[in-house]
């Protein structure tokens, strides 16, 4: 078991720091993170305060620029919400919270207008919205943008509007270590009763370590892919909103429920690029490497099964066949058309040599979507007063056990607009000057010897694929739990001066 009274992995900052000799900043409200949820949080609260977006590395490395397939809501005459929310109710598996899901999901239609109107060219057909199905879906809802570019389109717009705001601003390069709470302390006793998030302790490569202070604090700062061998996120969700939150004693939520896509580009030296739930929802097959279509042997829904059951029928049909992948097989819908929908998608085959028309498409599951995260309710409220919560970083019950595809956009629209109002409001309604507080912290002195950050890394990533991936045993958790306690003891009692060791701690 992880020795949980061991001081060094109780440690509430990452870093010493003497608040009198630091750098301060002030803000009405500070959002860490500057994927969709980060910047529409933070659009709306900038109609009441101040704002500052802190983001660690450039303005367009979030999993919300690389979203490929879309978001959801019913937009169809013949869909309604509530069917919507029947299929999200579906895939989570009896676990997700229904008044959450109908109030996100009755809303999703109007902020899909609002993107419109906002500058969002989604794709069309003669004139209407051209709606592409996904797995676990009962209709045809799914609304995308430059054919699988949907993520980076949405990005630009929301990107560019939060540039224009006169009273946001946004200071990227600029990685959050840890909020601030009022009160020093161990975690879960600092952030426990009483306290309250009142800033974040930063690091900018020009200005050293900062602390800004703010009335009220946005958590979005994205999801856990990093912490899998095999995912499909980019290399800045390395899981630090949620250690961060932990360290300040916020309440983790439903962190188990990790959802592994079940398609990604299986070739050895890429990345693993998604290919897309919706090259399924628009005919393509998965196939074996002796051509069998095996999904109709899993599940009555066939490749448009769930995620969960699609990504677990692969696992099993692997293991039957003694195959380290399977593939997608796309040559029928023919190789222009696949072109045109999928642009992004065809350019990453062609740069290992698959040509989709003629070559069937390599693919094995990877980690992908972070459901549990800091305990929020539908304003974004989280257990720790002042810190707020919204996006991948948050768990609010939407997606119960098991995320229903292209959800995550729209839960990041409808809610991170509503955390950035509960944030607004709140100051209206305290009128209450911000009053900085010099903290200081010092974390126990260690001697031991230094780290290949790199291999810890690995090693972990490696570890959490083998025994806390897709299917899971009590005995190998355990182990899992034995492995991590031990090396936490060398990881966690150090000092880090940059991002790649705080990452590796939040990790
Ligand atoms: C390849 C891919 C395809 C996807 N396709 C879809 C799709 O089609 N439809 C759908 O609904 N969902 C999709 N998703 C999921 C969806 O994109 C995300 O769940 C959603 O965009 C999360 O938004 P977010 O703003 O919460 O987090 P992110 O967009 O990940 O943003 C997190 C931000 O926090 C910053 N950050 C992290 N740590 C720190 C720190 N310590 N200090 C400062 N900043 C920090 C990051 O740099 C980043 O700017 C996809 C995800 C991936 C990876």
């Amino acid at each position: 078991m992880v020795p949980t009274d061991d001081p060094f992995l109780q440690r509430r900052y990452l870093v010493s720091f003497e608040g009198h000799r630091l750098g301060h900043i002030f803000t009405d409200v500070l959002v860490i993170g500057c994927g969709a949820a980060g910047l529409r949080s933070a659009i709306e609260a900038s109609q009441f305060g101040e704002v500052i977006i802190a983001t660690k590395d450039g303005l367009t490395e979030s999993n919300s620029y690389h979203a490929q397939g879309g978001l959801a809501a019913a937009m169809d005459s013949a869909d309604s919400p509530s069917a919507h929310v029947a299929d999200t109710l579906r895939a989570g598996c009896g676990l997700s919270d229904e008044p959450v899901v109908a109030e996100v999901l009755a809303d999703a239609g109007d902020h899909i207008r609002q993107m419109r109107q906002w500058g969002v060219a989604f794709d069309e057909d003669r004139g209407r919205l051209d709606l592409g199905r996904e797995g676990g879906h009962s209709a045809n809802r799914i609304v995308h943008a430059a054919g699988d570019a949907t993520g980076q389109m949405l990005t630009d717009v929301l990107l560019d509007r939060a540039q224009q705001g006169p009273r946001l601003k946004i200071f990227d390069n600029c990685f959050v270590l840890d909020l601030l709470t009022d009160r020093a302390g161990l975690a879960p006793v600092a952030g426990g009763p009483g306290a309250r998030c009142v800033g974040a302790i930063t690091f900018h490569e020009r200005y050293g370590l900062q602390v800004i202070h703010a009335r009220r604090t946005i958590l979005a700062a994205g999801g856990a892919g990093m912490l899998w061998r095999e995912t499909t996120n980019p290399p800045v969700a390395t899981a630090d909103g949620i250690a961060m939150a932990f360290r300040a004693g916020a309440e983790i939520a439903d962190a188990e429920f990790m959802q592994f896509h079940p398609t990604t580009l299986y070739v050895a030296g890429s990345t693993r690029s998604l290919i897309s739930e919706a090259v399924r929802g628009e005919g393509g097959y998965l196939v074996d490497r002796a051509g069998h279509r095996f999904m109709a042997d899993y599940h009555e829904m066939a490749e448009l099964a769930p995620r969960d059951v699609v990504s677990r029928a692969i696992l099993d049909h692997m293991a039957a066949t003694g195959a380290t992948n399977v593939y997608i097989d796309v040559r029928h819908l023919g190789a222009d058309s696949f072109a045109q929908r999928f642009p992004q998608i065809d350019r990453q085959c062609r740069e290992f040599g698959i040509s989709p028309g003629e070559d069937l498409i390599p693919v094995h599951p990877a980690a992908h979507y972070m459901i549990g995260g800091v305990r929020a309710d539908i304003d974004g409220q989280t257990s720790l007063p002042g810190l707020l919560a919204c996006g991948e970083a948050a768990a609010t019950g939407l997606h119960g056990a098991n995320r229903l595809a292209s959800n995550s956009l729209t839960e990041v629209l409808v809610l991170g607009s509503r955390c950035g109002r509960t944030a607004g409001e709140a100051l209206a309604a305290e009128d209450e000057a911000l009053t900085p507080r010099m903290i200081d912290w010092q974390n126990p002195h260690s001697d031991r010897t230094s780290l290949d950050l790199a291999d810890i890394r690995n090693s972990l990533r490696s570890v959490m694929w083998r025994n806390v991936g897709i299917v899971r045993r009590g005995s190998r958790l355990a182990e899992t739990l034995e492995i991590i306690g031990f090396w936490g003891h060398y990881v966690l009692d150090k000092e880090f001066y940059d991002p790649a060791g705080w990452e590796a701690q939040n990790i």
